[in-house]
């Protein structure tokens, strides 16, 4: 017999309008659809007039499911896995079932369509040759300082999502390593009716959403320009700070030691204080 195919299917990140007719196509004509949140999945097929049956596939079932569904797909079933929003797997369940199908030999075909990280990017104005794209922070304050860290200094843009609860912390813990001149493009509720981008430098972009509530509202991809400056060595910091505060107050001695350091101001301000 004839094993059956899995379909990973793009569906839309805010605007129905974004399905591609390959997606109805398929969603129309397989077996089954794998999705994240059943009920969520059933306003798109209602939307669509597709009634093909639905089974929920999520991060707390994925490991048994993908058992009970590579069972089907051997038995020649055709399925298609969606996700809540965008392309399954970025950000969302389907790992474990795409590496069960490679393992047993089960076709997997990609239907490419919307994903946050894409859209945002192709509008953000940074470089797009090349990026690194990090999901989500850790939620603790500790974890994501010691990720945004280690990433202060990366050469090409980062890409980051982010939710509602945590979108200002984000922004401030990214102040205190990439400084207030670092840039900064956050893409709000893409394809959405309150779609915004604001392009700012990481200070001034800050206060801007500190200072609407409208805009820590609904979904974000942030996007960090890369690091013009590599970090100096730290003794090497060090003594540029102390020559500049020898000649000049120490205020105007970090701002420039930040521009020669690629050190964020508040960081070697604080240093100062602490050498002197
Ligand atoms: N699989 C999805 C994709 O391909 O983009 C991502 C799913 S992930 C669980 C959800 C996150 O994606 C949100 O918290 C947000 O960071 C980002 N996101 C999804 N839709 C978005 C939208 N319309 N505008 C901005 N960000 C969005």
């Amino acid at each position: 017999m004839q094993t059956g195919r899995l379909y990973i299917v793009a569906t839309p990140i805010g605007n129905l309008g974004d399905i591609t007719r390959r997606a109805v196509e398929v969603l129309k004509r397989v077996d089954l659809i794998a999705a994240e949140d059943t009920r969520h999945t059933a306003g798109l097929l209602s939307h669509l007039g597709i009634d093909t049956r639905t089974l929920s596939f999520h991060e707390h079932n994925e490991h048994q499911r993908s058992l009970q569904l590579v069972g089907l797909l051997l038995a020649g079933q055709d399925i298609a896995l969606v996700s809540d929003a965008g392309t399954p797997l970025i950000c969302d369940p389907g790992y474990r079932i795409v590496c069960a199908c490679r393992e047993r030999g089960v076709d997997v075909i990609p239907l490419p369509g919307a994903s946050a990280v894409i859209t945002a990017l192709s509008a953000s104005g940074l470089p797009t040759d090349r990026f690194l794209f990090e999901g989500f922070l850790p939620r603790t304050q500790e974890k994501r300082l010691k990720r945004l860290q280690q990433l202060s200094d990366f050469p090409s843009t980062l890409v980051f999502y982010e939710s509602t609860h945590r979108i200002l912390h984000c922004l401030e813990d990214m102040l205190s390593l990439f400084g207030d001149d670092r840039r900064v493009v956050v893409a709000r509720e893409l394809t959405k009716q309150y779609e915004t981008m604001l392009d700012q430098p990481l200070g001034q972009l800050l206060q801007t959403m500190a200072a609407d509530t409208n805009q820590q509202r609904g979904e974000f991809v942030v996007m960090v320009a890369a690091c013009e400056n590599p970090a100096m060595e730290k003794g090497a910091v060090e003594r540029v700070l102390q020559a500049l505060a020898g000649e000049m107050p120490p205020n105007q001695a970090a701002k420039i030691a930040a521009r020669i350091s690629g050190r964020p101001k508040r960081e070697l301000y604080q240093l100062l204080l602490k050498l002197k």
